[in-house]
């Protein structure tokens, strides 16, 4: 594994986000977690800073810039609000196939809106069917009268009820072996028979909404098609890989820093036998331990996100990323709760929400499970 180290410019765009969160952002969290609110009015705010469209080339009004920035602006988001940090990971999730895989018609007609902030984009994949099989989907394309009619209820969608994008992958057909085929469309929210179904009351990650989205002959042009038909399993993939690990790691060392921010700004503050909790050596070792998480979950997430950027193969390092963020990310937040004593778990403090979202982490873009598999087969195959 290469040393990582930022450019002077990125360390400038991380000081410009975080004074944004700063001042937008942090102060709000609680409450949007409270009410179960997702701030889809500070879309258009992040669009102005470049942060909806980050990797988005400038031709199609992005910021032009890489994955690195990309992790940069979810890290910092999400050192208060991981809520929101998944509401915007997965509106990029969404962004992706579209960029990466779009006709210029497609990509002309769809980034420059979502670049901007000023449309909200999401990905339906999950069905009720179990979202770590993949390949066993039910919702259907059928090509009928030269149209797709696209029928299914997909679970579990971020900006399932915000979204005005909506990329979705059904089965279009069977290989020889009777093994499903996916094609990936793009739908827009007013389609007739595309609506949000029933939204979920999660137990953290509230600053999102998430939900079920159901198509009920929704009839599509073949323009909607993204990508070739019967090819879209590479697509839906590469985005859960490339983009939506990528998002969920970073989301996962912001919540890191919190804790150990939270951790230290309230150890120098309490006052036990006298003087401050930080001369514990218990304490000392929790702080200890939270920094070393932190520092490791950052190297595997952005070391992962520059090779994406050089366009080197990078899946396996974001499984690695995200198994190791999200997991350290719920250890660190119990740590910190337990540091804290009885005001940890008191809600003016804000360690058991992290606590809450770094768990709600681990199913979003694939189960720990689901990235030991797909780590321990590569190291079995000498990857
Ligand atoms: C906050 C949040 C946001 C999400 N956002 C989106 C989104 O925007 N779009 C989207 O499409 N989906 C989204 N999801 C869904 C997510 O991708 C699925 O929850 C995840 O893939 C797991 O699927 P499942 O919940 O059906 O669990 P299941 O697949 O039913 O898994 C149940 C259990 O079985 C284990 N398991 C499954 N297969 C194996 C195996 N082969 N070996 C060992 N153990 C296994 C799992 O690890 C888990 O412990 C989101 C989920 C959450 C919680």
């Amino acid at each position: 594994m290469g040393f990582f180290q930022f450019t002077e410019e990125q360390e400038m765009l991380r000081k410009a986000v975080r004074e944004f969160v700063e001042a937008e952002i942090a102060p709000h969290a609680a409450e949007w977690d409270e009410k179960h609110y997702c701030p889809v009015e500070l879309f258009p705010k992040m669009g102005e800073m470049g942060i909806t469209g980050i990797f988005v080339p400038e031709e199609y009004g992005g910021a032009g810039l890489g994955h690195v920035e990309r992790a940069i602006c979810l890290e910092e988001i999400s050192r208060y609000s991981a809520g929101l940090g998944i509401a915007l990971m997965t509106h990029h999730l969404g962004i992706a196939p579209i960029l990466y895989f779009g006709t210029d018609e497609q990509k002309q007609k769809y980034l420059p809106d979502l670049a901007a902030g000023k449309k909200i984009c999401g990905l339906s994949v999950t069905e009720p069917g179990g979202g770590s099989d993949f390949m066993g989907l039910k919702a259907t394309g059928e090509f009928k009268d030269g149209q797709w009619v696209i029928n299914g209820r997909k679970c579990f969608i971020t900006n399932a009820s915000v979204a005005d994008v909506d990329i979705w992958a059904v089965v279009t057909g069977q290989d020889e072996k009777g093994r499903a085929l996916m094609t990936v469309f793009i739908i827009d929210k007013d389609t007739p028979g595309h609506a949000p179904g029933r939204e979920e009351n999660k137990i953290g990650l509230n600053g999102s909404s998430t939900g079920d989205v159901i198509c009920n002959d929704v009839v599509l042009g073949e323009e909607a098609v993204l990508g070739e038909v019967n090819k879209g399993a590479k697509i839906a993939l590469s985005a859960i890989q490339e983009i939506g690990r990528a998002g969920m790691a970073a989301i996962s060392v912001g919540i890191l820093r919190g804790c150990l921010e939270e951790g230290v700004k309230f150890s120098n503050e309490r006052i036990l036998y006298g003087k401050p909790l930080n001369r514990l050596q218990a304490i000392q070792f929790i702080i200890a331990e939270n920094r070393v998480a932190y520092e490791a979950a950052k190297l595997l997430t952005y070391h992962a996100a520059s090779l994406k950027d050089a366009g080197k193969p990078c899946a396996n390092e974001f499984s690695m990323a995200k198994l190791f963020a999200t997991e350290a990310a719920i250890e660190a937040a119990k740590k910190t709760i337990d540091l804290m004593g009885g005001y940890g778990c008191i809600n003016e403090y804000p360690v058991g929400r992290f606590l809450r979202d770094a768990i709600a982490t681990i199913p979003a873009g694939g189960t720990s499970h689901i990235q030991k598999i797909i780590i321990a087969g590569n190291a079995i195959r000498g990857n």
